[in-house]
C-alpha cells in the first residue's frame, strides 16, 4: 500500500474564488495567476477550475508552454517578462505578451526579428523597489517601446507593495495616476489584496486587468486582520494523511526527538505518516491546529521528516487508520484553512501551498 497521505485540489473551489475576483472587479479582466505551478497545486490542475479566467499569468516559459499545450489560445503574460533574447523567440511563437521592467529588456526587444508584433506590459516601479522603470524614467521608456515595430500593444502596468497592509493603496496608486494619466492603454494594477480590498469601491485600481493569485487558491492575503470566510473565499488545497499507530502515555513522557512534548497527564496520542518532507512546516508553535476526523487539536513535540504527533484528547475514538487533516477540507463539513497553520508556523499560506512535496500523491476533484 503507498504511503497514506495525499493531496486534494479542488476545482470547484478554484472556479468559485476566480468568481469572487471577478465580483470584485466587475468592469475588469482577470489573469488568474499560476505561477510557482499554480502556487503548488499543479497547472494542469488548477487549469481545470480557472479555465474561465481571461488570461493566464506566470513567470516560467516552461509553465507557459505547459498552459498552451492545455489548450488555452486567450492571453498568457510574463510577469518577470523575458530574461534572454531566445525567450522573445519563444514568445512570437506561442504569442506570449509580456512585462517590460528595465531597458535591458528593451533592447532585446529592438534587436528582435518577429513577424508577430508583441504586447507588453511596460512595467512602473511606484515604490516596491524591485522590478519597474521609476516614475521619472517611465515615460521615456514608454517613448522607445511605442516607436519600435516589434511592439504594437502597450499596457500600462504596476505592483503594489502594502495592499495587503496598513499602508493600503493610496501613495502608489496617486503616483501611478500622475505617471500614467494621459498615455493610452490598458491599465493593470491589482493583486488579490487590492482586488478583495480596494477594487470594490476605488474603479482606479481595478483598472482593465486584475492579477489576482492567492486568493483564487483559497487563502487570505491578509489574515488575520480577514480570513477566507470574511472574504468569501473557499480552500482549494487539502493535505491529508491516516494515523498509522497511537501511544498511550502517562504523565511525564517525552514526545519525539528532543522530548520536545511532556504529556502533563495521560493521554493519548496519534502518529500521521506526514512530515517535513512533504511539505508541513517544521517550525510550529506550540498547539498548532489539526483536524483529526474532523475534530480540531493540534500538534505536539516536533515535527519530523515523515511524521507528526498530534493530541487525540478531543477525539479518543480516534485510532490507526483515522484521517489528519493538515490543512484544508476535512470529513464532516470541517475546515482548516491554510492561513491557520501558515500563522503557527509564522509564514503566510503562499509559502505552505508552494512546498507542497512532490512526493505527496495530488489529485484534482
Ligand atoms: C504574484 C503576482 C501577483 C499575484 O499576487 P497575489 O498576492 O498572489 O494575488 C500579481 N502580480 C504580480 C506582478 C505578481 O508577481
Amino acid at each position: 500500500m503507498p504511503r497514506p497521505i495525499h493531496a486534494h485540489v479542488h476545482t470547484e473551489a478554484l472556479a468559485h474564488n476566480l468568481r469572487r475576483a471577478r465580483q470584485c472587479a466587475p468592469d475588469a479582466k482577470v489573469w488568474a495567476v499560476v505561477k510557482a505551478n499554480a502556487y503548488g497545486h499543479g497547472i494542469e490542475r488548477a487549469y481545470a477550475g480557472l479555465h474561465g479566467a481571461d488570461g493566464f499569468a506566470l513567470l516560467d516559459l516552461d509553465e507557459a508552454q505547459r498552459i498552451r499545450a492545455l489548450g488555452w489560445r486567450g492571453p498568457v503574460l510574463l510577469l518577470e517578462g523575458c530574461f534572454e533574447a531566445r525567450d522573445l523567440e519563444l514568445c512570437s511563437r506561442l504569442g506570449l505578451w509580456h512585462t517590460v521592467h528595465c531597458n535591458d529588456q528593451i533592447d532585446l526587444l529592438a534587436a528582435h526579428k518577429t513577424h508577430a508584433a508583441h504586447h507588453v506590459f511596460l512595467k512602473l516601479n511606484s515604490g516596491m523597489n524591485r522590478l519597474g522603470f521609476k516614475p521619472g524614467t517611465y515615460r521615456s521608456a514608454w517613448q522607445r517601446l511605442s516607436g519600435l515595430t516589434q511592439v504594437d500593444d502597450i499596457t500600462l502596468m504596476t505592483h503594489l507593495a502594502d495592499a495587503d497592509g496598513p499602508r493600503g493603496i493610496d501613495d502608489p496608486l496617486a503616483l501611478f495616476e500622475a505617471t500614467t494619466h494621459d498615455l493610452p492603454g490598458d491599465r493593470s494594477l491589482a493583486n488579490s489584496a487590492a482586488t478583495l480590498r480596494f477594487a470594490p469601491s476605488t474603479p482606479a485600481v481595478r483598472g482593465d486587468w486584475v492579477r489576482p493569485g492567492i486568493m483564487v487558491y483559497g487563502s487570505s492575503p491578509d489574515y488575520p486582520a480577514a480570513g477566507i470566510d470574511a472574504w468569501g473565499l473557499h480552500p482549494t488545497m487539502t493535505l491529508a494523511a491516516r494515523l498509522i499507530a497511537t501511544q498511550q502515555l502517562q504523565a511525564g513522557d517525552r514526545v519525539g526527538y528532543g522530548g520536545a512534548f511532556t504529556a502533563p497527564q495521560a493521554m493519548r496520542i496519534g502518529v500521521v505518516a506526514c512530515g517535513y518532507a512533504d511539505g508541513y512546516p517544521r517550525v510550529l508553535r506550540a498547539d498548532a491546529p489539526v483536524l483529526v476526523d474532523g475534530v480540531r487539536t493540534r500538534v505536539v513535540g516536533r515535527v519530523s521528516m515523515d511524521m507528526i504527533t498530534v493530541d487525540l484528547t478531543p477525539v479518543p475514538q480516534a485510532q490507526a487508520g483515522s484521517l489528519a487533516t493538515l490543512w484544508g477540507v476535512g470529513p464532516n463539513d470541517s475546515v482548516l484553512p491554510i492561513d491557520e497553520v501558515a500563522a503557527a508556523a509564522g509564514t503566510v499560506g503562499y509559502e505552505l501551498m508552494c512546498g507542497l512535496a512532490p512526493r505527496v500523491p495530488t489529485v484534482a476533484v
